[in-house]
Formats: structure tokens, sequence, C-alpha cells
């Protein structure tokens, strides 16, 4: 038989991707091919396009583009980042000994949502995936849905089961960056909005089932039924979404779920609502304007000291609590934090330097830690003790049962502490094959390989002196290659000295190499042993390993503990350091906080430049409409209500001298259209739709802050609008609501709503300009001072003069009759430019048409001159 052509072989091999890449349609097919990892055909095209490497082609025209294998995280880093998943596809047999094509095999698929890598994803926030059922036909139109997620590098497995309404609130919390869905029939239009590099995943939909669901939930978990999980039957859509997910994880990550926890069941009821647009206009993790830093409430509460606590102050500054007592728990931590100082301080030294344990220790469980990471962890578990030394330190800690469960939960783990710390060396290297992982006098095997070695090593030496006073040639030397192994060197010069016992092996520009049957024996002592000490490191490294994999679970709940106590001592030393009070958390309505500040912005102007506040809501009085010239203060004021009721019910301290509040079900922030930073294009349609969904979704026991809405259209459809709304949410849902308004004509909604109140941010008038207090003050105002404002910003005189002449004309008479809906149009308005009836002037139109709030008061100066031109053109 003929061995085939080399065109032969390459047709075969191109059959040979074709078949596996059927198989793998939805994703870049690595395919092995030596050194390189080849793309071919549309992968070619694709993976030139977002590596940017170059595109070519093979002899037979099909296109072709190839990663090197030694630099494939990097590569594997941009394309998982521009929102594709890689089929890695290994040779899986020796070439040498492969009889025609090379066996290979697709190994694992790595996508943006299974990722265990070390470093390529942010230590202080979850990498979800997120997997959600309960749908039908590809729209979510069942009563619930389940949504199953799951951080692979830390472990972490949550089920939820929630409204349809809520499914988009959910996953803003989440920001998975993999959404695995059933496969739908129709357009995506159902599903909810995702980060820009987020992949989403089709499946088939039978695998949502919740019977087949709670069968792979069992089996892997090794449990008779799924009563230990504290699951419901109402659970059954989230078991469905887990089947779905752990089906999945396991085609494309075969063996990499050793390390999952076992599903918490996360219940809607116990946590506090709050959508996207709240999290974003409140800037709780996220600035609005892309890459301000301190501009969130993260950055300013976040103190932890190691990845787990910062993972978790996150998790819960997105998703506070509900219940007045798990809120009460999570203070009462905080509060023994506080009040000991010195404890506070010796707890945090403890944890300072615990590194990513649940992290580091996932790795270990699926066989990819590296010895330098194994290193970490001992390093890690070493200072346990130092933690419940601490711990059991603090003063008056019996007040509170949460710090006693993390005590209780904070396993030291001395058994694999012990084991590591005897096992590793002191500074184990990054990779295995650099050697010296085991700590010598941990296996005696190992030890004596290393005298062999090392004694065939000094042998060496001591040979290198006794043949340099033997042959008298004192620059005489011994070296090793690779090629020729061990060698005495001699330079030409002393040719003539060399003994006849050695034998020449290779001749350089100046020297000439020499072995000799003793350096041989030797040699090979050495090298065996070398050789012999890689493969007991290794399998001692790996049963090390194992070690770890094994104690899982006891790992993860210390993790968790720590996570804990980081977050309660984080929050206690910024209390501290900020001056934070505990609030009052309880069941009623009432809230109520005395000198409240915005944590935030006094973090950036200066805690003795800002201003604190009284605010307060009762049954009584539970609309606060708050007016005031724009830069007043009023947006700040009510974020600052907003930002408090989320510190408080996560359980942390709050920014003010006292504060009582009952509990909110839900919190909703609506900004007004031209108000919205981030989302600069945001239409006033967009405004109308959240504000619809407040008024749909609130409850008796949210609290609502609206900030201009209406804004996004004329005066007074806005102030129509956001008097019906303030009547709706007064009359219809009797929530907690804080309306900030530049228009002033809304000061009148009191006098017909019995609950609300109007409540102002104080300015003081000296002449014609104004200096803001940023006092919040009873009553309403009766201006707008939109044209001091003007005056401060810049706008030249003249036009701040004529400002004035036209505002009282157009003031002439309009007020807004109590107990009526807010007028139309009013005939005062006309008059000014001709009676009501008749056709409107072009230029009265076109400034009827003019977008104040987006134009530079140089635009609006300009566009002024203009009319004026025309209109005397015309007149
Ligand atoms: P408005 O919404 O009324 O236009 P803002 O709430 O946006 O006003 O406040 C404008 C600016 O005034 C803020 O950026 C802040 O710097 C300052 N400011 C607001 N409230 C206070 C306060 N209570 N103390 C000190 N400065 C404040
Ligand atoms: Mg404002």
């Amino acid at each position: 038989m003929t061995p085939p052509t080399t065109a032969e072989r390459s047709s075969a091999m191109m059959k040979q991707w074709a078949d596996i890449k059927a198989r793998h349609q939805d994703a870049l097919l690595w395919f092995r091919v030596g050194d390189f990892y080849e793309m071919f055909h549309d992968d070619a095209r694709t993976g030139a396009r977002i590596l940017d490497i170059a595109l070519t082609s093979r002899g037979d025209g099909i296109p072709l583009a190839g990663v090197p294998v030694r630099a494939a995280a990097d590569y594997l880093r941009q394309a998982l980042a521009a929102g594709h998943r890689v089929a890695i596809c290994e040779q899986v047999e020796d070439p040498k000994l492969a009889r025609g094509i090379v066996r290979r095999e697709v190994v694992q698929t790595i996508t943006p949502g299974a990722l265990l890598e070390d470093g390529w994803i942010p230590g202080a926030r979850n990498n979800w995936i997120v997997s959600m059922g309960g749908w039908a036909e590809g729209r979510i139109d069942r009563k619930l849905v389940g949504l199953a997620a799951i951080d692979l590098s830390t472990g972490e497995f949550v089920l939820e089961v929630v409204e349809p309404v809520r499914v988009a609130e959910a996953i803003a919390r989440l920001a998975p960056a993999e959404l695995v869905v059933p496969a739908e029939e129709g357009g995506s239009s159902s599903h909810p909005p995702l980060g820009p590099s987020a992949l989403r995943t089709p499946r088939d939909a039978w695998q949502y089932d919740p019977a087949l669901g709670a069968d792979d939930l069992a089996r892997h978990f090794g449990l008779a039924s799924l009563d230990g999980l504290g699951l419901a039957p109402s659970d059954a859509p989230a078991v469905g979404a887990a089947g779905a997910l752990l089906r999945y994880l396991n085609e494309i990550q075969p063996g990499g779920l050793a390390h999952l926890a076992r599903p918490r069941a996360r219940r809607a009821e116990g946590h506090l609502w709050l959508d996207e647009m709240t999290r974003r206009n409140l800037e709780l993790v996220e600035p609005l304007r892309p890459g301000a830093r301190g501009a969130t409430l993260l950055e300013v509460i976040d103190a932890t000291l190691t990845p787990m606590g910062g993972r978790m102050i996150r998790q819960w500054l997105l998703s506070p609590l509900r219940d007045p007592a798990a809120v009460g728990e999570r203070l009462d931590a905080v509060e023994v934090c506080v009040r000991d100082g010195r404890g506070r301080a010796r707890l945090r030294e403890a944890l300072d330097g615990v590194r990513d344990l649940e992290r580091l220790a996932g790795r270990a469980a699926a066989g990819r830690a590296t010895p330098r990471e194994l290193g970490a962890l001992r390093d890690s578990f070493e200072r346990l003790p130092d933690v419940l030394e601490a711990l059991a330190a603090l003063a008056n800690r019996h007040t509170s049962t949460a710090l006693a469960g993390a005590e209780a939960g904070l396993d030291p783990l001395p058994d694999l502490t012990a084991e590591l710390r005897a096992a590793l060396a002191d500074r184990p290297p990054a990779a295995l094959a650099e050697g010296g992982v085991i700590r010598p006098g941990f296996d005696t095997q190992l030890d004596e390989l290393r005298d062999l070695r090392d004694g065939g090593k000094r042998y060496i030496a001591a040979l290198q002196q006794r043949e340099r006073e033997r042959t008298g040639i004192a620059s005489l030397k011994i070296g090793f290659n690779k090629v020729f192994g061990y060698y005495l060197e001699v330079t030409h010069a002393h040719a003539s000295r060399v003994p006849a016992d050695y034998e020449r092996r290779q001749t350089l520009a100046g020297a000439e190499r020499y072995g000799t049957p003793e350096l041989k024996a030797y040699e090979a002592k050495v090298l065996g042993a070398e050789e012999r000490i890689a493969e007991r490191e290794e399998s001692l490294f790996d049963a090390l390993r194992a070690g770890v994999a094994r104690a899982i679970a006891r790992i993860q709940s210390t993790a968790a503990a720590l996570a804990r106590l980081d977050v309660w001592s984080a929050l206690a030393e910024v209390a501290v350091t900020h001056r934070f009070v505990r609030p009052r958390v309880t069941g009623s309505f009432g809230l109520s906080v005395r000198q409240s500040r915005h944590p935030v912005i006094e973090r950036l102007i200066g805690r003795d430049r800002f201003i604190p506040n009284d605010i307060r809501f009762t049954e009584a009085e539970r609309v606060l409409l708050v007016t005031g010239p724009n830069m007043a203060g009023k947006s700040t004021i009510l974020r600052q209500i907003g930002l408090t009721v989320v510190l408080a019910q996560m359980g942390s301290f709050v920014p003010a001298e006292a504060a009582e509040m009952g509990v909110v079900d839900r919190l909703f922030t609506r900004v007004g259209a031209s108000d919205d930073l981030a989302r600069g294009q945001s239409t006033f349609m967009v405004e109308m739709s959240e504000t619809s969904a407040i008024l749909h979704d609130a409850t008796g026991e949210s609290l609502v802050l609206l900030d201009e809405i209406g804004r996004g259209t004329s005066t007074y459809d806005g102030v129509a609008i956001a008097w019906a709304v303030t009547e709706h949410l007064h009359d219809g849902i009797g929530c907690k609501t804080m309306f900030a308004t530049h228009y002033h004509e809304l000061t009148q909604l009191p006098e017909r709503l019995q609950h609300a109140r109007n409540l102002n941010v104080a300015v003081r008038e000296t002449g014609d300009t104004v200096v803001f207090l940023h006092r919040l003050e009873p009553g309403g105002t009766d201006r707008s001072y939109g044209i001091h404002v003007a005056q401060l910003a810049g706008l030249p005189t003249s036009v701040v003069r004529r400002a004035r002449e036209v505002l009282g004309t157009l003031e002439g008479d309009h007020r807004v009759v109590p107990g009526a809906p807010p007028p139309g149009r009013d005939p005062a308005q006309f008059a000014l430019f001709g009676p009501a009836d008749a056709a409107p002037h072009p230029v009265v139109e076109e400034i009827r048409g003019l977008d104040l709030d987006g134009m530079t008061p140089r635009e609006a100066l300009l566009r002024l001159a203009e009319l004026q031109r025309r209109a005397a053109e015309a007149g």
C-alpha cells in the first residue's frame, strides 16, 4: 500500500473538520494542527476580523486563519469578549502513532458564561450564566418564569422563580455573561435585554422540563430527593431551568461541575425590588456617565478586603432585603463591629490578605489550580485561626446571631491546612513543570530522588575539580546541554593536554567538548532522577489538589462566612469613617430621616460643605412635592432618600443623624428625559413608558421617586402629565412618593390632595441673583428662577433683561385652578403675539418648536437674533 499523498491527507483532514464543524455550528471551531489552532471557511473570516489576525488561504483556496497554541489564551479572551463561543478541538492521539489522519475531538467549548480562568473575570463581581425557562413558544407567557444562575468560577448556584414582569429586573440585577433560553420559534422581542458582550444560547424547549430537571439535580448532588434543598413545588420552573443549565454546562465542559454548591432559592418576596432604571438612576454600581469615578454608592461603601466580600457587598447592594427582622440581623452584626473599634481593626487585619477562596477552590476542584494557586489557598487558610480569634475577641458579639452564624460556618480547615503546609514548598512555582513544588521532608521517595540528583550534581562538580588537577588545565569546566548531556569543555589552547580517555563530542569555535564513561554514568543517574522527580511531584501534587477538591463544600462554607464578616466589618468601617448611624428598620409605613445626607455627593464635595436635611413621610403626608429652581438640590435630595433606603435595607448604617424607616417593597426612581445623561438619546416615549410601568407595579408599600417627570415635552403637557401621575399615586396607590420638579405650577396640587405636601429647596434672592442654600423648607415656590439660573450660567445681560420682560407678560395671569385639571392653552400666552384664533406667525411656530434644553446659551442667542431679524422682515 502506498502512503497517502499530501493532497489526499489534506483533503481527508478537511473532511474530518467538516464532520466536527457540523456538530459545532454555533461556535468558532479551533482545530488543532501541530502548533496552531486553525480556523477554516467562515470561521476563518470571522476569526481574522475579531482577532485581528491574517486571513490566508490553503493551496486549494479554502480560507484559513490560525492562532499559535502558546498564545491561545489571549486570543480566546478576545473571542469571548466579542461575544463568541469557541470549541477547542484537540488531536486526541499521538500523531506519530496515528494511522492516516490523527483523531481529533472537541474537548471543551468555552463561552463567556463558562469561564474558570484566573484573571479573566473581574474579582469583584460574579460571572453568571443564567438559564431561564417557563416559556412557551418562545415567549414568557406562563404565569411564572424559572431562573437558574450559576457562577462557574465560584460554584454559586441560585434558583429563582419570578413573575414575567420581573424578568427584566432579575436579568439586570444578575447581568449575566450568558443567557440560556429555550429555542424559540418567533422573533426575539420577548427576550429581556442583555449587556453588549453577553451571549444568548438557545436550547431545545424540552430541556426545561421540571421533572427532568429534578432528576438531574438529585443525581448531580447525590440526593434521594430535592427536599433537602428547601425547594417548594412552586419552584418547578426554576428546577426546569436548572436542569437545562446543568446539561448544557456538562456538554460544553465535561467534568467541570464538581465544585458546584447546592442551589439556594432566592425568594422575590424577601427582597426589595429594584428595577433596572432605578439601579441606574441611583448609580448603585455603575455611574451614569461611563467611566466617571467616585460616582457610585458601591464605591463609597465597598471597604471590603477580600474578593468574596467584594462580590457579596455588590450582591447585597443590588438585592436589599424586605424583612425587618432579616435587616435587623445584619445591622446587629454591623453594630457589634462599629462599637468595638479595636476588635474590628483586628478582624480586618486577619481578613486582609485572604485570597479568593471560592475561585481558587473552584479551580482546584476542576483540576486546574496551579501550585502557586494551591499556595495561595494554603496562605489564606493559615489566616483562618486569626479570623476566629478576632471574632471571639469582639466585644458584645453575643448580641448578634448573625455573627454567631458566621462563626459556626467558618471551618478553620485544620486538616487541610496542615496537609498543604507540610506538602507545599514555601513559594510554589506557577507551573508544575518548573519543579520544587513539594517541600523537602514531605515524601521520602521524593527526597531520595532529589538526593540522588543533587548527589550526582555534587559529584559532577567534584569531578570538575579532580579533572582540573589531573590534567593541569585550570580552565577546564563541566557543562550541560540538552543535546549532548554533560560534557567536559577544554579550550583549543590546551588541546594537547587532553587525556586519552576523553571522547570528543562537539567542536566549537574556541573549544572542544568531551565525554568520559564516568561522566556518562552520573549523567544517567541525574537525568533519570530528574524525570522521576517530576513524575513523583506531579502525583503528590495531584493528590493534594484532589484533597482540596474533596473539601470543596467546607471551603465554600468558610468562604461564605468570611465574605459576610468582610462585608459587616467593611460596612462598620464606612459607618464610623463617614459618620453613618444605625437606622431603625420596622414594618410600619413611616420613613423619617433626620439630617439626611447624600453619601456620594458628600464624599465628592466634602462633608462640611454638604447641607443635611430632614425628610419625613407619614401616612398623612406621603406625597412630597419638592420644588425649587434648577441647581437648588432637588435631585440630590430625591436620590439621597433612595440611597438611604437601599443602604438601610441591605443592612448598612445610613448617612444621617437618626433614621427610622418602614421597609419598602419596591423602589422606583425615574428621571425626566433630558436629565437622563446616560441615555441622552432617550425620548419622551421612553420616559412615559417607564412612568407607566411604575403606576402598574407600585404598591402601597413602595417608594416612588420621580425627578422632573414630564419635562421631556412642552411645559403644559408636562405639568398636566405630572399632575395626573401624582394624583394617581396619591389616590390610587397610596405609596410614599417624592416628586421633584421645577414646575412651580404643581405646588397647587396639595391644595387638592389630602396627603400631599409642598416642600421647596430654599434659595435666597439677593438683588437679581440667587444663592442656593440647599435647604429643604416647608411650602412651595411660586417661581422657577429659571432666568436667575440662566444669568448665573452667563447668558448675556441683554438677553436676561429681555427674558424678564417676556416672563412678565407671560405670567400675566395664569394660575392653575385648585381642584381642576391644569389648563390647556392659556389665552394669555397668545395675547403676546396676537389673537388666539388667528393663524400663528411662522416665527411663533418656530419658537414653540425650539428645544431650549438642548441648546447652549450661545446657540440660543444666535437663534434669537435670527428670529428677531425675520420678525422684523415679516413685520
Ligand atoms: P436640582 O435637581 O434642583 O437642579 P441638583 O440636586 O442637581 O439640583 O443639585 C445641584 C448641585 O448642587 C449638586 O450637584 C450639588 O453639588 C449641589 N448640592 C445639592 N444639594 C446639596 C446639599 N444639600 N449640600 C450641598 N450641595 C448640594
Ligand atoms: Mg434635578
